[in-house]
């Protein structure tokens, strides 16, 4: 019997080698996940159903894939793009040419809640590091401020400097605001209204824009960077350490 057995599997191997190799890749897997024998040999019965399986979940794994990064790399929200806007400037921002306060405004940190830090592991995705930080308004913002109810939680200008407002690939309304001597660039992206344009040059506390979900982002909030000039490029710095 025995004898028998291993005479038709030298015929298989000679018959068949794709065969035979297909047979000891299913046994192979078989064991990995059932560690009984009997099992693996019921499995190599049905081969072609089992590598059916298999490489219908493969595919189906590439299809998600490919599904959720579409959704993160769409604009989910075309926003509104040169809007006017009667919001007036922020007072308590200082004219200033240097980056001091929070692009939401309040003293300090107090109206925010941070969501994801400059460089945080969690938030580089394919290889990009995060070189800003991500702010949304906190309960005492909510609290405090009643108008973001009609206007939208308003971004204002950290410091004094000509716009440059662009999209980026993936449809982020984004306005950089650079200082008079080339030095700091602040950044905000993600933005929903736009009320700035290129080459306006404003002071600290105007609104440039209202908090969105536009471009590669997974919900509504505010992507703040400052970047320093560096020989002809420009790095991005921790804007905490600016924030007072
Ligand atoms: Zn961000």
């Amino acid at each position: 019997m025995q004898c028998k057995k291993r005479l038709e599997k030298g015929q298989q191997i000679l018959n068949n080698p794709f065969e035979f190799i297909l047979d000891c890749i299913v046994r192979a897997i078989a064991y990995l996940f059932i560690p009984f024998p009997l099992a693996a040999e019921v499995l190599v019965r049905f081969r072609g159903m089992v590598l059916a399986i298999l490489l219908n979940a493969v595919l189906l794994i590439v299809v998600l894939f490919i599904t959720l990064f579409s959704i993160f790399t769409n604009p989910s929200v075309i926003g509104n793009a040169n809007a006017n806007t009667n919001i007036p400037i922020d007072g308590s921002f200082i004219a200033t040419d240097i980056p001091l306060q929070n692009p939401l405004g309040g003293q300090g940190l107090s109206l925010v809640k941070i969501t994801a830090g400059f460089m945080d592991p969690n938030y580089s995705f394919f290889g990009s590091v995060h070189t800003g930080v991500d702010f949304v308004p906190n309960e005492e913002y909510y609290l405090s401020n009643k108008i973001y109810k009609e206007t939208g939680v308003v971004v204002y200008a950290t410091m004094n400097g000509t716009v440059n407002y662009f999209t980026d690939k993936y449809g982020s309304h984004t306005v950089e605001v650079t200082n008079s001597d080339n030095s700091i660039k602040v950044i905000v992206m993600h933005l929903n209204s736009v009320f700035v344009a290129t080459g306006e040059i404003l002071t600290a506390g105007k609104p440039v824009g209202t908090m969105g979900n536009t471009g590669f982002s997974t919900g509504e909030h505010l992507h703040y960077e400052i970047r320093v000039k560096n020989g002809d490029g420009w790095i991005p710095v921790n804007p905490l350490g600016y924030i007072q």
